[in-house]
């Protein structure tokens, strides 16, 4: 069975994992915890650059900052579509206030934006406050 590398959240520990449509437990053989769970990681960018290198899923990042409003308004939202894909891709924050440096290197010049990365690549972006059904739906296009 194929196999794909993921970072665990807790931890940042990398695991091997089998490839699979859906998954219903999974826990990290470094620190014991679920790999399932699917709540946004704050990253800067020391953790952010690792889990671009180590991890093999999707992963989508939400580019944000404390003041801005729709931002903040979208959050919920952020954090209820990451449910639909409990270890299929990893949901991250990153507040582009604090972490000027991933900021500037994918030239992020409105917020929210969203990125979806691939391999350490760039495979989407999409700006502005949308709704949990349209991120989830965004999402799985590049499944
Ligand atoms: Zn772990």
């Amino acid at each position: 069975m194929d196999k794909i590398n993921v970072v665990c959240p807790h931890c940042g520990g990398v695991n091997a994992i089998p490839l699979k449509e859906t998954y219903t437990k999974a826990s990290c053989g470094h620190c014991k915890a679920s790999l399932l769970d699917t709540k946004p990681l704050s990253l800067n960018t020391e953790t952010f650059d690792r889990l671009m290198l180590n991890d093999q899923r999707l992963v989508i990042a939400d580019f944000w900052a404390p003041w801005c409003g729709p931002c903040r308004s979208m959050a919920p939202a952020f954090e209820e579509a990451a449910k639909s894909f409990a270890l299929k891709a990893q949901f991250v924050k990153i507040n582009t206030e604090e972490e000027q440096t991933i900021a500037g290197r994918f030239s992020i010049r409105s917020i929210p934006t969203i990125i979806a990365f691939k391999n350490n690549r760039i495979v989407d972006q999409i700006s502005g406050a949308l709704p949990a059904s349209q991120i989830i739906a965004w999402v799985r296009k590049h499944l």
